[in-house]
């Protein structure tokens, strides 16, 4: 089979149908930014789950009125109406009940406590670490020894609260050089687990077992100050 390029761009094309899909494009264009508005949200940073399904219903809706002659700008109008008003009900509705607020948007997760990685059981964490540890790096975290609380938001953004500046503890080092597994018998701590970031003074075999996380790995605690 041979790829026809020419025929994939342009079978069916109808040259006259092109001002049509500029002034269709410019008109919903106009009619989404409009929608938005109404919509009452400022700009977009961070969103729920439930704001990204909203938005994918949009999408459609939105898009295919621009280039097929056969759906009438006013179908994708009211359609884009629809899910406002509805986002509009449904915000109207989390404010008024914690429940729902829960069940649609879900909590915000404590993910780090006292400079520990606050993993109660061995699944109990559904964000990927790396991920996390990125994020922290972003915020110019260097090692779990500043933090004395991290949330992750239901938006997906990071809320830190840190020990004050002079305040040194030791903890887990988030930057790769330092973020790596050595024999604690041939240094000296304190020492890290790689899991959960409890740090001890002394481990006393390779292969000790972390009392909080049951982990194996460690690696060199670092106590560097925030500037
Ligand atoms: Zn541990």
């Amino acid at each position: 089979m041979r790829l026809n390029i020419e025929s994939i761009i342009l079978d069916g094309v109808e040259w006259e149908f092109m001002l049509e899909i500029i002034s269709r494009t410019l008109l919903m264009f106009l009619i989404i930014l409009l929608v938005l508005r109404l919509s009452g949200r400022r700009g977009v940073r961070q969103l729920t789950l439930f704001e990204v399904a909203i938005i994918l219903g949009m999408g459609s809706a939105a898009g295919d009125p621009m280039f097929q002659d056969d759906i009438p700008i006013l179908y994708g109008f009211i359609v884009l109406l629809t899910i406002i008003l509805f986002y509009k009900l449904v915000t109207w509705l989390t404010r008024k009940s914690t429940w729902f607020n829960v069940v649609l948007e879900g909590k915000p997760m404590c993910i780090v406590k006292d400079g520990m990685f606050e993993i109660k059981k061995e699944n109990d964490s559904d964000f990927s670490k790396m991920e996390f540890f990125a994020e922290l790096r972003n915020h110019s975290v260097e090692h779990l020894g500043q933090l004395r609380t991290a949330l992750l938001e239901v938006d997906g953004s990071m809320s830190l609260l840190y020990y004050p500046k002079d305040d040194r503890r030791y903890g887990l080092p988030l930057f790769p050089g330092q973020y790596e597994k050595i024999d604690p018998t041939r240094h000296s701590g304190p020492f890290a687990c790689m899991f959960c970031g409890n740090v001890l003074e002394r481990v006393a075999a390779e292969d000790s077992v972390c009392p909080r996380c049951d982990r194996r790995d460690w690696t060199l605690a670092i106590n560097v100050g925030r500037d």
